[in-house]
C-alpha cells in the first residue's frame, strides 16, 4: 500500500492537445498550483460537461471529484476552460468568452451545491491557437 496521499486541488481541463502538458503545468504553477499538488481530469470541454454535457459525462466528472475528495482530501476544484474550444463550437472569440464566463459561474454554483466544503476556482486559457498561453484563475 502506498503512502497516504493528499492533494490540494482537482484540476478539470479540456483534452485539447494544443495545450501541452508542460505548458499547462507552468500556467497552473503561476496560479499557485505547483505540480504535484493537484489531481487532474481531462474531458472534452472541461467543466462544461457539468452543465451542458450528457448525463454520463456529468456523472463521470462528479465521480472523479468525489474520488479525489475521498482518496486525496482535496479542498478545491479548479475548472479550466480555454479559447478556441472545439467542444464549444463558437467561432466568434468574443461570443465564446462571454458564454464561457457565464458557464464558469454556473458550474461553480452547481459544484458548491453538491460539494458543500469545496472551494471552486476557474479561468479560461487564452492563446490556444497561437500557443502563447495565459491563464488567470479566479475564485468563483
Ligand atoms: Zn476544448
Amino acid at each position: 500500500m502506498a503512502n497516504h496521499v493528499t492533494m490540494n486541488s482537482l484540476v478539470i481541463c479540456c483534452i485539447d492537445g494544443r495545450m501541452k502538458l508542460s505548458a499547462l503545468a507552468e500556467l497552473f504553477a503561476q496560479n499557485s498550483l505547483p505540480e504535484g499538488t493537484y489531481d487532474k481530469v481531462f474531458l472534452a470541454g472541461s467543466g462544461m460537461a457539468l452543465i451542458k454535457g450528457t448525463m454520463t459525462e456529468e456523472q463521470a466528472l462528479l465521480e472523479q471529484i468525489r474520488l479525489a475528495k475521498k482518496l486525496h482530501q482535496i479542498n478545491e476544484v479548479v475548472v479550466v476552460l480555454h479559447d478556441d474550444c472545439g467542444a464549444y463550437r463558437i467561432h466568434d472569440p468574443i461570443a465564446e468568452a462571454e458564454v464561457q464566463e457565464k458557464d464558469l459561474v454556473t458550474i461553480a454554483q452547481k459544484l458548491k451545491g453538491i460539494f458543500l466544503n469545496l472551494g471552486v476556482r476557474g479561468g479560461i486559457i487564452k492563446g490556444t491557437a497561437s500557443g502563447e498561453l495565459s491563464l488567470a484563475l479566479e475564485i468563483l
